[in-house]
């Protein structure tokens, strides 16, 4: 069934706002991972979007999963997920947290300052730990190393530290920045990797564990042809190669890669205005609830109609009584009357996940796994 047939059916059945999430392609976006980084295991990192039901198809494929709290870590463990395929990414987490870690023995997890080691230390004794290095993220759309990774030159530091506390310094991670296209971010990540892997070496300590994190990028406008994983992994897999060991376990945790593409966000126009020159259309839905990620994600979207003809220059706003609910202020769209459809599609990933439930009134879309 073509997509706009399948979203006039729906909407009947339904109403709207909606959030379409497709198993089949949540389950080809692991198997285009799977088959074009064939040496890395993934771990889903469920922030992305926590669905139970992706989260379970997820454990059905056998991949592991990134949690970032407590509170992740159960949602995953509720479902059906192992510990053993679970890292606690988070690079400062709070000690009752760690200790819910040790207790549901998830015995993976990142770390990139000292205090945190003896946190982990104290109520996560023998943990295996991979410290998280600080990387360039040069054009990704989200900057993922303003806030966490220690300084490289620390590197051999902490992770003597965390041998010394008598934790497992099992490796070494990063994140490259959130869609991320400039695949030299992975290039020079895994050259100061395997700098950090040589020098451990020469003081004794053995790491195992090499972890590249998320980043991988999608298309979010049909003109984006040119965004794949193909190319990108290729490079990625030929420096993996040469800087390091054969039995090196490489692991990432793709978040947006996995659930961006199985998302498709169905709207309905619900009013109707002229201003600032152009036609401003409301829609049911906005950035306060799934169109949270232009804030929070820097994301920019394709807005598509079921109608067709001349195309004027329009606006998109959300429900809700604040300004700040706009959605877009420059789109060509056909001419749209009240009930008309706007979807988006790639939305599956930060968008439901951090929407607002019901921030004045309005509801966020409903999801329907289809
Ligand atoms: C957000 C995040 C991810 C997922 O990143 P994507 O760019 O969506 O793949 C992975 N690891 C960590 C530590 C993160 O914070």
């Amino acid at each position: 069934m073509s997509i706009e047939k399948l979203i006039r059916e729906l909407v009947k059945k339904h109403g709207s706002p909606l959030m379409l999430i497709s198993q089949e392609t949540l389950k080809r976006q692991f198997g285009l991972f799977r088959r074009h980084l064939s040496n890395i295991e993934p771990y889903y990192a469920i922030k992305a979007n926590p669905h139970p039901d992706i989260i379970k198809i997820f454990i059905k494929l056998g991949c592991g999963f990134d949690v970032a709290s407590a509170n992740e870590m159960k949602q995953v463990l509720s479902l059906g997920a192992k510990p053993e395929k679970i890292i606690f990414a988070n690079t400062i987490k709070s000690a009752k947290d760690i200790e819910e870690a040790h207790k549901n023995n998830v015995n993976l997890m990142t770390f990139d300052n000292e205090a945190e080691l003896y946190k982990i230390a104290k109520h996560a004794p023998g943990t295996e730990v991979l410290l998280r290095i600080k990387v360039p993220n040069v054009g990704s759309t989200v900057e993922l190393s303003l806030k966490f990774g220690a300084d490289p030159s620390q590197a051999i530091f902490l992770l003597g530290k965390a041998k010394s506390l008598r934790l497992y310094p099992k490796g070494v991670c990063f994140h490259v920045g959130s869609q991320c296209l400039n695949v030299e971010n992975y290039i020079q990540a895994l050259e100061i990797s395997s700098m950090i892997f040589s020098e451990a070496r020469k003081v004794g300590i053995n790491l195992t564990m090499l972890d590249i994190g998320g980043g991988f990028p999608i298309r979010h406008f049909d003109r984006d042809e040119h965004v794949m994983l193909k190319q990108m992994a290729k490079h990625i897999r030929k420096k993996m190669k040469r800087l390091f060991p054969k039995e090196t376990i490489f692991i990432a945790e793709p978040g947006r890669f996995f659930a961006g593409p199985a998302g498709t966000l169905v709207t309905q126009v619900v009013g109707r205005s002229y201003r600032n020159d152009r036609n401003y259309y409301y829609l049911n839905d906005g950035v306060y609830a799934d169109f949270s990620g232009i804030i929070f994600d820097h994301c920019k979207y394709e807005y598509k109609t079921l109608r067709r003809g001349q195309r004027f220059l329009s606006a998109l706003a959300g429900p809700t009584c604040d300004s700040l609910d706009t959605i877009s202020l420059s789109e060509d769209l056909p001419e749209l009357e009240v009930g008309n459809i706007v979807y988006v599609r790639n939305i599956g990933a930060y968008s439901c996940a951090s929407a607002v439930p019901n921030f004045n009134g309005f509801p966020p879309a409903k999801i329907l796994m289809v």
